[in-house]
């Protein structure tokens, strides 16, 4: 009888054999027998014996059809995942798929929507005049059969005025296999339109030759100062992968991937793709979506309808089957890391994908990271350098230092900041006033006795949130009432210490009481409209003052924004973290970037104890490359990535000895391998306790991938008893 081995969504590191009594292939999913419950797992391969006795094993349960196989080529990405990554190959299978396919109930299988005029319909002019989508509706499908992806691109409402044309018996619903693109095969070349409005400048035209003229598997660097038209690239990149796919000389369009590292971001995208590319079927993939609307789009990916893929990082797991290029955006962000689970970078897995489809890959950034950059002057990767603003009259924006070591503070703030937010009220611009740091102030003090607002779970302080009058530890969600009095001697003036973005929105007010003043953080954006609107009312310029954390920093153009202010960026100059201040400079470059973007110069003043860092003077010369020149060096003799190669083994719990006694455990047996690899001593995590879990974590260095590989691969985790801890082994780990 044939026995298929299944992943399933368990933590060990092995398929589960199973009979099945049917024909099955790999990449189906089935619903199988686990212990006691039954569970949903993928088919991983199909064969006639197994070292178990064939009376141990049990039948599959059911083989579910409601959905398309997993490709071959997707499962090969999955089991490279688990091998990189040393995650057990079961929940990296189940982990890649919409929620509503990891069911052991089918799905009821709601095809892909398309819709075409009904025969004899009758004319466009007796269509009421108010009804505007619905005569838009049906003017694009008098031109062809369109999907109901295409059809929103057109409206939100859309949907709404389908019905009601279908009730007035003006459009009915088809097969999906008319569609064009769905028709295997392909061979027609899909025409779709493109708004091309901007001419290329040189260089532009020179990064899309490169990308185009390429053969097969590539993998480019585009790095861009800010406006310098990135994104007009990916564009017409774009436009000649729609209509060339690359794969077995198949004619007929191909589908590109783009991966972006926010999904507070994808709206804004997708509407701005949907204008450029009016009628390709373009779908979004993130966590966000609800799971109908994930696994849909997903679907859509899958049958190869979709043309143009815009996901953050979970979408790099997206079947395509026509994949013609990815475009990885802002490939520098640390949210292409998967911090649980499956530790992956979506950037390198991504161009292990391109790899792997043998398409090439474009690294899109202003401040790419130090691997990618070192990669691509090593000559591993192609660079591509866009080095002037697209639009000829717009400037960088002046960078300045307020060294506060010799400036008058009003609560953190210099008054020649204040002054410049004055100056640009009165001339109706708009500033920015830029802090990492959400809250009213980091910490609460007793001025006599100096008891400090620490979080009673965890090694970090609380933080004041004044609106409410609380104290919040934003590591475990530990909240209190403000004390009245100090809880240690009783003393009764408790001092705030350092700032947040409600103290200086506050400072603000008080300074400024006629400003319209607009604070934008986690906090004020928890309600998801509320970003929306917020960035309405800033490009309607019915806002004065932005006050905001990295959140503001990300890809958003404010025409009237001319003035940023940044405050206290100093603590990522001595952090313990050899990262902090590389991801210091492209944050500083990326909120730079954000003024003067139109007709208006913009000015950018950081407020610094440290005037003089290298970090503040390449950033005021917006000299990227001397900056990365500089850190590559120190990495380079502090031996730290991308010349050497890091894994880290962390684990948690409640009891600090069963802590370091298993890592103490797993280093010993790390030294008795004698692999080239450096074993590092167990250390505390940065943050040592959180949520009343002891922290701690062991470093393990290579000078190759391969050693480090080879290393990981004998060490045998799994093998090393860790009761009651948390434990996650992190390849190409991004924090310390
Ligand atoms: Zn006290
Ligand atoms: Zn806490």
């Amino acid at each position: 009888m044939p026995i298929v081995r299944v992943a399933l969504d368990v933590p060990i590191s092995t398929l589960f054999d199973y009979t099945v009594d049917e024909t099955v292939v790999t990449g189906m999913r089935v619903v199988v027998p686990f212990g006691r419950r039954q569970m949903v797992g993928v088919v991983m391969e199909c064969v006639e014996s197994s070292d178990l006795s064939i009376e141990r094993i049990k039948p599959v349960m059911q083989v579910l059809h409601d959905s398309a196989p997993l490709s071959a080529k997707l499962l090969e990405l999955l089991q490279f995942c688990s091998d990189y990554y040393h995650y057990p190959i079961g929940p990296t299978v189940l982990s890649a798929l919409p929620t509503r396919l990891r069911s052991d109930k089918p799905i009821s299988v709601k095809p892909v929507l398309n819709y075409r005029l009904i025969d004899g319909a009758p004319n466009i002019d007796s269509l009421p005049k108010r009804k505007v989508i619905a005569r838009r509706i049906v003017e694009k499908l008098h031109e062809q059969i369109c999907s109901l992806a295409q059809l929103r691109a057109l409206s939100a409402t859309a949907g709404v005025q389908l019905k009601w044309l279908e009730e007035a018996g003006w459009v009915e619903q088809c097969d999906a296999s008319l569609l064009p693109l769905a028709s295997e095969g392909g061979e027609k070349i899909s025409a779709h339109t493109f708004a091309n409005a901007h001419p290329l400048t040189k260089e532009q035209q020179q990064a899309v030759d490169a990308v185009t003229q390429s053969a097969g598997y590539g993998c480019f660097l585009l790095h861009g100062i800010t406006g310098s038209g990135k994104t007009e690239v990916y564009v017409h990149l774009m436009d000649h992968m729609l209509q060339h796919c690359p794969e077995h000389g198949r004619r007929g369009g191909g589908q590109v991937l783009l991966l972006v590292p926010e999904i507070n971001l994808t709206p804004q995208l997708e509407g701005y793709f949907h204008s450029r590319f009016p009628d390709a079927v373009l779908v979004s993939l993130h966590s966000g979506l609800s799971e109908n609307q994930r696994l849909h789009n997903w679907q859509l990916a899958q049958t190869g309808c979709a043309q143009i893929v815009l996901g953050t990082r979970l979408s790099v797991f997206a079947e395509l089957p026509r994949l013609a290029l990815i475009i990885v955006d802002e490939e520098h962000d640390s949210s292409f890391k998967q911090q649980d689970g499956l530790r992956y970078s979506a950037r390198d897995v991504a161009i292990f994908r391109a790899n792997q489809s043998g398409v090439p890959i474009v690294l899109g950034s202003a401040t790419p990271s130090l691997e990618s950059y070192h990669n691509a002057t090593s000559g591993r990767y192609r660079m591509l350098k866009l080095t002037g603003r697209a639009q000829v009259d717009a400037r960088l924006p002046t960078v300045g230092c307020i060294n506060t070591s010799q400036s008058i503070l009003t609560e953190g703030i210099s008054e020649k900041l204040l002054r410049e937010v004055g100056l640009r009220i009165a001339r109706g611009e708009q500033s920015l006033l830029f802090i990492n740091r959400r809250g009213y102030a980091p910490v609460l003090m007793c001025t006599e006795c100096g008891w400090l607002s620490d979080c009673k779970n965890c090694a970090g302080k609380m933080v004041l949130h004044l609106r409410d009058r609380r104290l919040r530890c934003h590591h475990c969600g530990f909240q209190l009432r403000v004390p009245t009095a100090c809880p240690d001697c009783g003393h009764a003036e408790l001092k705030p210490v350092g700032n947040g973005t409600q103290r200086v929105e506050s400072v603000l007010q008080a300074r400024f009481p006629d400003a319209r003043i607009l604070r934008v953080d986690s906090d004020s954006t928890r309600n998801k409209r509320a970003w929306q609107k917020m960035r309405e009312q800033i490009h309607a310029n019915e806002v004065d003052i932005l006050v905001g954390t990295q959140m503001l920093a990300k890809g958003h153009d404010f025409p009237a924004l001319t003035l940023v202010g940044v405050l206290d960026p100093d603590s990522a100059l001595y952090s313990s973290d050899f990262r902090a201040a590389e991801k210091l400079f492209a944050q500083l470059m990326q909120v730079s970037g954000r003024a003067g973007r139109a007709d208006k110069p913009g000015e950018v003043l950081i407020q610094t104890a440290f005037p003089d860092h290298p970090l503040f003077r390449c950033l005021q010369s917006h000299d990227f490359d001397g900056w990365a020149a500089l850190l590559l060096a120190e990495r380079q003799m502090a031996g730290f990535p991308p010349f050497v190669f890091q894994a880290m083994l962390r684990a948690e719990g409640m009891n600090e000895g069963e802590v370091y006694a298993y890592l103490n455990l797993a280093r010993q047996a790390a030294l008795k391998l004698k692999h080239p690899v450096e074993i590092f001593s167990v250390v505390p995590a940065s943050l040592a306790r959180r949520a009343n879990h002891f922290r701690a974590q062991l470093l393990i260095q290579a000078t190759s991938r391969k050693a480090l590989q080879q290393f990981l691969r004998a060490w045998h985790l799994d093998e090393m008893p860790a009761r009651k801890l948390r434990c996650s082994l992190d390849v190409d780990p991004l924090e310390f």
